[in-house]
């Protein structure tokens, strides 16, 4: 281990004024980082425009550190997945999703989660830790520079060259973890992916997920404005209670106004809910009317997520029939509704299959309380500790 500190964790304010402490001019600043998140740059010594003497400094005191893959899929559909191995038996996993018109990569901003929702695999294995700054911009990094070396083979293959920075023209917080519960190292994250001498992406394809941590959406509306996913999952408290046990903190009426909040600051002028669908236990009609009022309550699009299957689960998908029935009745009633295409579930790669599932690599520090499970309808819901 190097005791330099990692470019990668800093954003542009960070930088010029550490530069400027050590007598260097701003717009140092910007040119480093150009070279590291634009040119994908890890060595100073082929940063030719900055003198040699200024090299050497950067070089005694820093370093750019990315992550080392210990796994790299591609799906039959082309979603790739990288499982990244963040030290002491930790591992997280970032997705690449490529679609006609655009290129979305799916970040984790914690090594498992706290929450422990019962559908979802990073809740099952546990928390571990917050990632770094410089470990959530590492998973861009990586996949950039990576991405780009695809580029410059289908060049050579004589396809359509794609500019190197549409590659990745979205970035969603929707990997392992809650990137709310993580504000600290995840603000300076989101400043780089905005700012143009680094990723340049515009705030409307930068979206955070979280499960409704209330005031960390109150910070992140006044310091850095992005796209919002709420994941909301069931449409009254009791049933949210089990399904994302954060909603004990932060309740429905608590985080509906919350959304409208945001809504006076975001580059949007709606926010995403997200929707699993669980057979038998969210999804009757009756779940439909109760979730028509809420989202009436906030502007908003509704998203449903047919349920991706992991083992411990003991829960189920809801059927395409039920799905379409549910999605149209919340059409009917003036609801912009949309259905998520499962991408990638053939490499574990779909939404909630992220586990960083490595043998012994992931180390369990919330124990699952095998022997509690609540019935609802025909799903069982496993119950989990949440640890505060
Ligand atoms: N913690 C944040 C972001 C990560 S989860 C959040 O909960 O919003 C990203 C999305 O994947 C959430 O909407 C989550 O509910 C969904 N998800 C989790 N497990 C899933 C599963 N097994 N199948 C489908 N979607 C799942
Ligand atoms: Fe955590 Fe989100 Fe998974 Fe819930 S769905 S356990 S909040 S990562």
């Amino acid at each position: 281990m190097t005791d330099k500190q990692n470019l990668l964790g800093m954003d542009l304010e960070t930088l010029t004024s550490e530069l400027q402490e050590a007598g260097h001019k701003p717009f140092r600043a910007k040119q480093l980082l150009r070279w590291v998140h634009q040119r994908s740059e890890a060595d100073f010594s082929n940063m030719t425009d900055l003198a040699k003497g200024f090299r050497a400094q950067l070089e005694d005191r820093y370093c750019i550190h990315s992550l080392s893959p210990i796994l790299d899929k591609t799906s039959n559909d082309g979603t790739r997945k990288w499982l990244f191995d963040v030290g002491n038996n930790n591992a997280i996993e970032t997705v690449f999703i490529p679609e006609d018109d655009r290129g979305t990569l799916c970040i984790s901003s914690q090594a498992g989660c706290t929450v422990a929702c019962p559908f979802c695999s990073t809740g099952y294995q546990g928390f571990n830790r917050n990632l770094s700054t410089a470990e959530i911009i590492g998973q861009l990094w990586y996949a950039r520079s990576e991405l780009q070396k695809n580029q410059s083979v289908a060049r050579i293959d004589g396809q359509m060259p794609v500019e190197p920075e549409r590659v990745v023209s979205n970035v969603v917080m929707m990997g392992m973890g809650e990137p709310l519960l993580n504000y600290k190292e995840l603000l300076p994250a989101l400043r780089l992916m905005l700012d143009d001498h680094a990723y340049g992406l515009s705030r409307r394809r930068v979206t955070v997920s979280t499960s409704g941590v209330v005031p960390m959406m109150d910070r992140l509306a006044e310091d850095c404005p992005v796209a919002l996913a709420v994941s909301l999952h069931a449409p009254n408290d009791e049933l949210r209670d089990r399904l994302v046990p954060l909603n004990k903190k932060y309740p429905l009426r608590e985080l509906l106004a919350a959304c409208n909040r945001y809504l006076e600051h975001a580059p949007r002028d709606f926010v995403t809910f997200e929707y699993i669908m669980l057979d038998g236990v969210n999804d009757s009609d009756q779940h439909a009317d109760e979730l028509i009022e809420i989202a009436k309550q906030v502007r908003c699009k509704l998203n449903l997520i047919p349920f991706n299957p992991f083992p411990q689960s003991g829960l189920k998908r809801s059927s395409n029939n039920r799905v379409r029935a549910f999605s149209e009745r919340l059409q009917n009633a003036g609801i912009v509704t949309t259905t998520r295409k499962t991408r990638g579930d053939d490499i574990d790669a779909a939404c909630g299959q992220l586990a960083g599932d490595v043998k012994d690599r992931t180390k369990i520090t919330q124990k699952r309380r095998d022997d509690e499970v609540i019935p609802v309808a025909d799903g069982v819901i496993p119950i989990y500790e949440v640890r505060q």
